[in-house]
């Protein structure tokens, strides 16, 4: 695979550049630069091997991910005992026999497989693989990789399956859902048959109604005041860099550039733990509750909102929603996705449109009651998803998301003095 060596001589250059000037194996890796050498690269392939070049790319790009993770593990000498040296990613050597060696990959929408007649079809090579074994696991079809190993004298074939992603958002069915055996890997079965309504938010990460009647939240402050500490500190070097770099001291540049990509990591890093910490913690107290299905807004509104600099990242929310389709699978809960549109801004109960007042808390013209916004968000989401309005006097039941964990906190509308609804004004 010439991308591939090609791309790993640039990446290497720069390891060992920084390597020979005395920098530590975490350090260096620093410096290799895996957006430019991308850009720079893959281009040059793409007329040739299509699609697949980006899949080389991608692969190479895994590869060095995980040399950071080992390096990672050795810092804190967690290395498993069988792993003596960490070494970067090496080049696929075509003359060494035995060895498994790369041939081709295949995105994920370019090939079918039938598991009956046991063929796999490329349509963009016009190719016809029979091949031998089963199908283990039904789901979402991801990249194929075929190589052929020389000890054994047979081609090869590997499928990455994300596994019980079946339906797309707007509930279709995709075409390249791989029918093996297996849906889900499920650790229980759902204890009984209730619903949830959950809308996602800034300030309040979620906000969620069972139809018994619980309302739950889960404040999101820690993840705030990581955004602004992530956000503060990259742009003061991004802005370091481009100074660095107009006075032409590219050495300075590098390095501030390197620290920016090594922050921003940390930061996804640190968001996607606050956001599976959320997850399991949510998702295990359903199914205590006996929740079976649960209903998420599909966040139309915080990708539109503004002055919130840090809702606008839409794949944050992904995240988020991914997390806890990960974690409901294990439980056997379906999740479903609703469009949030119009749900923050009218009434669950009188479908009218509603005045946003200070504090977070909502007026129905309608009896003029009082609702808290977040819970109106809730129940309108379950209401759409599955039918079920929740009525009566709710108190939310808060928690506060933390990097090691979940705690219960006040309750908000003790907090922010004034009820979370106002009991006893709505006709219901
Ligand atoms: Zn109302």
């Amino acid at each position: 695979m010439k991308l591939w060596n090609e791309l790993n001589y640039e990446r290497r250059q720069q390891y060992f550049g920084a390597r020979k000037q005395g920098l530590s194996e975490r350090a260096s890796l620093n410096y290799v630069d895996l957006e430019d050498t991308r850009k720079e690269l893959v281009p040059k392939y793409t007329c040739v091997l299509g699609a697949a070049a980006w899949e080389v790319e991608r692969k190479n790009y895994e590869a060095w991910s995980s040399f950071r993770g080992l390096l990672k593990a050795k810092s804190k000498g967690k290395l498993p005992p069988w792993t003596r040296n960490v070494s970067p990613p090496g080049y696929w050597k075509d003359e060494e026999t035995g060895r498994r060696k790369l041939w081709i990959l295949v995105r994920h929408e370019m090939y079918t497989v039938d598991p009956e007649a046991k063929v796999i079809y490329i349509s963009r090579y016009n190719l016809r693989l029979r091949f031998a074994g089963e199908v283990r696991w039904y789901g979402k079809q991801e990249r194929m990789e075929i190589w052929y190993d020389d000890a054994r004298r047979a081609w090869y074939a590997s499928i990455a399956v994300k596994v019980g992603a079946e339906t797309t958002r707007n509930g279709t069915k995709p075409p390249h859902i791989l029918q093996g055996e297996r849906r889900s890997i499920e650790v229980a079965r759902p204890k009984g048959d209730k619903v949830a309504g959950i809308d996602l938010g800034v300030n309040i990460l979620a906000s969620v109604v069972v139809g018994d009647g619980a309302w739950i939240i889960y404040k999101g402050a820690r993840l705030k005041e990581d955004y602004f500490y992530f956000e503060g500190r990259i742009a003061r070097l991004e802005s370091e860099a481009s100074r660095a770099k107009s006075a032409g001291d590219e050495k300075k540049y590098n390095r501030l550039r390197a620290e920016v990509r090594r922050l921003k990591r940390k930061w996804t890093a640190r968001r996607l733990h606050l956001y599976r910490n959320l997850a399991s913690h949510l998702i295990h107290g359903l199914w205590e509750r006996g929740v079976s299905k649960v209903y998420i807004g599909y966040p139309y509104d915080i990708a539109q909102e503004r002055g919130n600099k840090y809702s606008v990242n839409i794949w944050a929310y992904r995240e988020l929603v991914g997390a806890m389709e990960a974690k409901a699978r294990e439980y056997g809960i379906s999740v479903y996705e609703v469009l949030e549109r119009g749900t923050s801004s009218h009434c669950a109960y009188h479908e009218v449109e509603v005045r946003r007042g200070p504090r977070g808390v909502v007026t129905c013209p309608v009896g003029d009651h009082k609702l808290h916004s977040d819970l109106n968000g809730a129940l309108n989401i379950l209401r759409r998803g599955s039918g079920v309005l929740v009525e009566g006097n709710l108190r939310p039941l808060s928690f506060i998301v933390d990097h090691n964990g979940v705690a219960p906190t006040n309750s908000i509308a003790s907090k922010k003095g004034g009820n979370a609804q106002n009991p006893g004004t709505y006709p219901t």
